[in-house]
């Protein structure tokens, strides 16, 4: 049988092979970005009285409605907007789905769409599989700030979206008041259509905030805004995330969404609106901070470069350029093997797999798996 080729990535994504080959030599798994430590006990049992109740159901096509109440409430307490939780929020089986089906509302074959490299791995393949082809134009090392005379470069009349990621995955980058507005004098006098992947909202350290899409009156009008409540509340594997939009965008976004998925896990659903609207919940970025400046403490000890510490998201990028030449994918298959300790190599996130010999770990984890690891690493020697 002869299957048609989709999109250009062939191979199978990197998360499923590093955490395949920590499993296989034992490794303590930093590569893969999920959580290693429980999820809050209240919510667990939401979950469990929502199953023995009667919320077992299909939910409605849009999701239920009171966990589109609970963000719009939370979205008006945390950032003052007003968001319309019938015409604007969509639930979605997680992020990943949100960002495909927003892809496939807009895009037609010939379209092309701006994506910032190093980008979450799922993007290109989500453009090319709408027929539509990738612009990858480069951030600018070490801090990964963007650069708008490059993107400005890569408009053609072709561009029909541009998709961003703040906090950003892999390399832990924020971004300011004057990014949103440098994109917004971009696209200003054009059709194009912002993503806007946001699904690491919460997690911002050092005192800066997040600046949303949906903060941006202007770029508003005219993005996609995508969450994952993976990331809130330390359940990846629940795979529950959500889409807001102008009307018209999600009433596009529901013509894909009513014919791929439907509708989203019910009993989840109830348990996430329920935990949405306790504002007891500790934040869960005071937590990450935590974990961030435990993980920064010891790495510095190992010869690994930290060139910028990360100010959100899960994740740290460091380098070994004292420590090896080998390309990124054999240097992280090697910790691996060798040290016990998973990785992911940061050329996964890149079109044409640049390698600048830099890693990823992930530290949304216990201080012991943190501490166990870098223990392992402890007999790396700089070069
Ligand atoms: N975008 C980014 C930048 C991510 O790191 C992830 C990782 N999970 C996702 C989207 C996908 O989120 P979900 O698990 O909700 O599909
Ligand atoms: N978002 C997570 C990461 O970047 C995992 C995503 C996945 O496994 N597909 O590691």
């Amino acid at each position: 049988m002869q299957f048609p080729q989709k999109h250009s990535a062939t191979g199978t994504t990197i998360f499923t092979v590093m955490s395949a080959l920590a499993q296989q030599y034992d490794a303590i798994n930093l590569s893969q970005g999920f959580p290693d430590f429980p999820i809050d006990e209240g919510l667990a049992k939401l979950l469990y009285d929502a199953a023995k109740g009667n919320y077992n159901q299909y939910s409605p096509m849009p999701g239920l409605p009171m966990l589109r109440q609970a963000i719009s409430k939370n979205f008006k307490r945390r950032y003052g907007l007003d968001v319309d939780s019938d015409a604007e929020i969509t639930v979605t089986p997680g992020a990943t789905y949100a960002i495909y089906a927003a892809f496939t509302a807009v895009l037609q074959a010939g379209d092309e769409v701006i994506v910032l490299e190093p980008a979450y791995d799922s993007y290109i393949p989500n453009i090319e599989m709408n027929g539509a082809k990738a612009v990858p134009v480069p951030l600018s090392a070490p801090d990964y700030s963007v650069d708008w005379r490059k993107v400005e470069q890569a408009i053609t009349p072709k561009t029909k979206a541009i998709i961003v990621n703040t906090p950003h995955n892999p390399t832990g980058a924020i971004w300011q008041k004057d990014d949103w507005d440098a994109l917004a004098d971009l696209v200003r006098d054009t059709d194009i259509v912002i993503v806007s992947d946001e699904v690491y909202e919460q997690l911002v350290f050092d005192g800066e905030q997040h600046y949303s899409v949906l903060q941006h009156e202007e770029l508003r009008a005219r993005s996609f805004a995508i969450y994952s409540f993976g990331k809130v509340f330390n359940n990846t594997g629940w795979k529950i995330g959500y889409c807001i939009a102008p009307p018209e965008f999600t009433r596009a976004f529901r013509q894909v969404h009513q014919f791929m998925a439907f509708a989203v896990n019910t009993p989840a659903q109830y348990a996430l609106a329920q935990h949405l609207g306790n504002e007891a919940n500790a934040p869960v970025h005071i937590m990450m901070q935590q974990k961030r400046d435990y993980f920064l403490e010891l790495i510095r000890q190992t010869p690994f470069t930290i060139h910028e510490a990360a100010l959100g998201s899960y994740f740290q990028v460091a380098s070994y350029e004292r420590i090896s030449d080998m390309p990124d994918m054999e240097f992280a298959q090697w910790l691996t093997k060798e040290y016990g300790v998973a990785t992911i190599p940061v050329s996964a996130f890149y079109k044409d797999k640049k390698d600048d010999k830099i890693i990823r770990f992930c530290f949304a984890k216990k201080e012991e798996t943190i501490k166990s690891a870098i223990e392992r690493l402890s007999g790396l020697r700089a070069l």
